[in-house]
């Protein structure tokens, strides 16, 4: 089966039958709940690009298998060319959500790439789980299926010492193995996109704290969304069934996050990729490199993010008449050093790609790293830099309906500024409060600030892929010049 068209996601979503829950009620039809509809049909319109005759050669590729046409975040890169063209595609799609959409279906689809291609990782105590994760692999990519994740364990204290602690009758464990798979139970977070996901992926970068050489709770597998025993419980929508001009982001971009209850839910074998081995669990992000993969969907999507964000900035200080002040300036060359760092480091991850031993073009670990790291304090910052230049102007927004009431005329003529209409000064900003003021917009600073793991896990991450020795050894040898009494 070809790429899949936005109307084929849909009525994909519409055709599986899962437990969707939202302020108490069960979503019968996600594709028409006023909470989740206009998520589905952004996501929809990204499938529907890889019809576009003007981009189709940009977002798909020829499968190796059927010979299809599929989506280009599939491929598995073997040069630098391709990992370029991958990320071209990623971009299309970051820029087309302006970022705001951070689990677009390229995130699982680059990772499961990964996997597919060093499948003999996952061989390595049971040959059969190479296979599957192979086969399933092909699968989704020959399907263009829609991926949720969920890694983390709900946690009922926090008062045990270390991170991610895992407590019976809470953290998602097997329970029994059959014939037929596996019968697990528990509670994850924090499935985003879930409700509007073909799959679900479950899987943990967490691994120090696993310690033993055998766990119930080590595991990797992936099931339909529709599995019995399978809940999804959603936060509150941040899609109010506005207008795009009232809230342009959140009616269009609520890609939603869900907890996940497994009930007993059975996985059959063909789906377990990897199964209480905690050392193969531990590393799979590292040593499969599906960790710079999805750093380099990410990376892209970082990049559209500040594009927009500088964007809105650069409008809005145009049109309150302020870009000149200096330290209007100041702030806008931060937003543009955090938009040149991260094409920069996109680049340079790029450029020193390499073969690894699976023959995958890798992006290279340290500077890609450096996006995902980067971004968690970055975008927080950028939003605070979009409120103090736009300042009470964020509260200055009237709703379209205001427009049209009896203020309608004192709306035109006060709220006009030198350089524009109240209408396009209101519209503006209502887009600028979308990303820095609002539910929508608070959501999205903490998505960057935790989506990929808590910051101290990062920072250890860094730390340990650094090459330290060598500059260590560069200050050793100053040191030692310095008692030799040279220089
Ligand atoms: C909007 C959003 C979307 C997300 N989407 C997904 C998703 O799609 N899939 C997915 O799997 N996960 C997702 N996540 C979850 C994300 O992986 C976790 O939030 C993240 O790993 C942190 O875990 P936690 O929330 O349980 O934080 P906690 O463990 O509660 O940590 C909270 C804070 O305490 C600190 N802390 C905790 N323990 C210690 C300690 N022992 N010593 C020092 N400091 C400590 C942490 O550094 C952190 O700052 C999402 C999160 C958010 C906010």
């Amino acid at each position: 089966m070809p790429a899949r068209t936005g109307q084929e996601y849909l009525r994909g979503l519409q055709a599986q039958e899962r437990e969707i829950w939202l302020r108490g009620e069960r979503v019968k039809d996600v594709t028409t709940h006023p909470g989740l509809a206009a998520g589905a049909r952004s996501i929809a319109k990204l499938y529907d690009m890889q019809h576009d005759p003007a981009l189709r050669a940009e977002m798909t590729y020829v499968s190796p298998t059927s010979g299809e046409r599929v989506g280009l975040s599939f491929i598995v890169p073997r040069t630098r060319e391709e990992l370029e063209r991958r990320r071209t595609m990623m971009l299309h799609w970051a820029r087309t959500t302006c970022g705001m959409v951070g689990r677009s279906p390229d995130f699982m689809n680059v990772t499961y790439a990964t996997w597919g291609a060093a499948a003999d990782y996952f061989a390595q105590n049971r040959p059969e789980f190479g296979e599957n994760v192979r086969r399933y692999y092909e699968y989704i990519r020959e399907h263009d299926l829609t991926l949720t994740h969920s890694l983390i364990n709900l946690q009922r204290s926090r008062t045990v010492s270390g991170t991610y602690n895992l407590q019976e009758g809470t953290a998602l464990r097997v329970m029994r193995e059959t014939d037929a798979g596996i019968v697990v139970r528990g509670a994850r977070v924090l499935a985003t996109l879930g409700p509007l996901s073909d799959e679900i992926a479950v899987y943990s970068p967490r691994l120090p704290q696993m310690t033993e050489r055998h766990s119930p709770f080590a595991i990797n597998f992936a099931i339909p969304t529709s599995t019995r025993g399978l809940r999804f419980l959603c936060r509150e929508s941040f899609d109010l069934g506005r207008s795009h001009f009232d809230h342009p982001l959140g009616s269009r971009f609520e890609e939603m996050d869900a907890i996940v209850f497994f009930d007993d839910v059975l996985v059959p074998w063909e789906r377990v990729f990897l199964l209480g081995d905690v050392e193969l669990v531990n590393r799979t992000a590292m040593n499969t490199h599906s960790m710079a993969h999805t750093a380099h969907q990410g990376a892209a999507k970082n990049v559209a993010k500040c594009e927009f964000v500088l964007g809105v900035a650069l409008l809005a200080t145009e049109t309150l008449g302020n870009a000149q002040l200096p330290h209007s300036e100041e702030r806008l060359a931060e937003l543009m050093l955090h938009t040149e760092l991260m094409k920069a480091c996109m680049r340079a991850a790029e450029a020193d790609a390499q073969l690894d031993q699976w023959g995958v073009m890798c992006p290279a670990t340290l500077p890609v790293e450096i996006t995902r790291n980067l971004f968690m304090t970055a975008y927080p910052r950028m939003v605070e830099i979009l409120q103090l230049l736009g300042s009470s102007s964020f509260m200055i927004i009237p709703s379209e309906a205001d427009f049209e009431s009896p203020l309608g005329p004192d709306v035109e003529q006060y709220l006009a500024t030198d350089n524009t209409t109240a209408r396009d000064r209101v519209k503006l900003f209502r887009l600028a409060w979308d990303i820095a003021c609002s539910s929508f917009g608070s959501r999205q600073v903490l998505y960057e600030r935790f989506f990929a793991s808590d910051p101290l896990a990062r920072a250890r991450t860094l730390n340990a892929i650094y090459p330290k020795e060598e500059l260590m050894e560069r200050v050793r040898a100053f040191l030692s010049q310095a008692d030799r009494g040279e220089g």
